[in-house]
């Protein structure tokens, strides 16, 4: 199969892949989707096999507003309603009672299902012309760092999917939060583009899922399925160096191999010569790292990278967000920095 690479302007060629049972590229403000119309079971089986992605892991429905919600979702709470009228579009995707009809494969048999609407005129435009939900999870093959733009999203899927759209480079640059609403209280299932603190404005207590902020135990499972699958990963194993930023750079510099590979702030790049350095933005802008996390992350597949350290953000903000896909990325490898003196920093 050739992959067609769309503009902006193919909304009508892109809503007929759609109806027609196909797969699509989508841009959203998060990251690039993998969508196929959400009823039609046999094109989201697809959406399975050109991913490689397990038959456990449920997509994420899209939809253009909080008006559908009603057509897919049962015993809707009153905070749904809130949530979608303070940030939808967004990136934000509430897990809700699902109704009968939306397909087993979406939901992977849970009797719940996610719903978001995404922050981007052409996409939104796509799922009103189609005038079906979309089922879309990432698209990226299964366990690589998600697309940020039409060229990532190229890399990973020529030859296995219909088209993709370019709608330009994605504003959030991480997926979004996922955030139960059939628990009591509320869940944070995976913290994403929306901070969870603003979820806390809305709802009062959310409580924060266990697979977030650490690895599960042999055979647990988690709550949104794809927690506990390694993911986001560059060829070489990652390792996050957790801590006060300038105590992170001091270790990595003191733990610098032969072909070692470093995420780090835009302040410390010149401090580890001879290394392939990616930053990700500065110390203290999360939403400049959150827009950039991804592609660091896939940049070091064509270098001689044979491990990569990382500095993270504190888990407030998008910080939350960006310490979680790094410390996936790393399998949850992850070391505290322990000061041992300064040396010129
Ligand atoms: P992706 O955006 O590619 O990471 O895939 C969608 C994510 O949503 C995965 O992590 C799923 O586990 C999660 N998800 C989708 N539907 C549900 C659901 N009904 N309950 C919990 N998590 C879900
Ligand atoms: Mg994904």
């Amino acid at each position: 199969m050739k992959t067609r690479l769309l503009t902006e302007q193919d909304i009508d060629a892109a809503a007929a892949i759609l109806r027609n049972g196909g797969l699509l590229g989508i841009p959203t403000e998060t990251v690039y989707g993998l969508g196929a119309d959400g009823l039609n079971a046999a094109a989201v089986r697809r959406i399975f096999t050109a991913k490689g992605r397990p038959q456990d892991n449920p997509l994420i429905l899209h939809v253009p507003g909080a008006s559908w919600l009603d057509l897919y979702c049962r015993s809707i709470p009153s905070a749904a309603y809130a949530l979608a009228e303070a940030f939808w579009p967004g990136p934000l995707t509430m897990i809700l009672r699902r109704r009968e009809h939306v397909p087993n494969v979406v939901t992977c048999g849970l009797n719940t299902v996610g719903v978001r609407c995404p922050k981007h005129p052409v996409t939104l435009e796509i799922i009103r012309a189609a005038n079906v939900p979309v089922a879309a999870p990432s698209g990226n093959l299964s366990g690589r760092p998600s697309p940020t733009c039409a060229a990532h999203m190229m890399e990973d899927m020529d030859g296995r999917i219909d088209a993709i759209v370019d709608g330009g480079p994605c504003g959030v640059g991480v997926e979004s939060t996922i955030i139960d609403l059939t628990a009591q209280p509320p869940r944070l299932l995976r913290p994403g583009g929306l901070p969870l603190e603003a979820l806390r404005d809305v709802l009062g207590e959310v409580s924060v899922d266990k697979a977030v902020l650490s690895p599960l135990a042999p055979g647990e499972k988690p709550k949104a399925p794809g927690m506990k699958y390694r993911h986001y990963a560059p060829k070489a194993p990652v390792m996050v160096v957790a801590g006060e930023s300038r105590r992170t750079a001091r270790y990595i510099r003191r733990h610098l191999g032969d072909h070692t590979g470093v995420i780090c702030f835009d302040e410390y790049k010149n401090m580890f010569p001879g290394c392939v350095v990616e930053t990700i933005g500065p110390a203290g802008d999360p939403e400049e790292q959150a827009r950039r996390v991804f592609d660091a992350l896939r940049a070091f597949d064509g270098t001689d990278a044979a491990e990569i350290f990382a500095q993270c953000p504190a888990n407030a903000g998008l910080g939350l967000a960006v310490a979680n896909r790094l410390k996936k990325a790393a399998g949850f490898h992850v070391v505290e920095a322990v000061d041992v003196g300064g040396d010129g920093l």
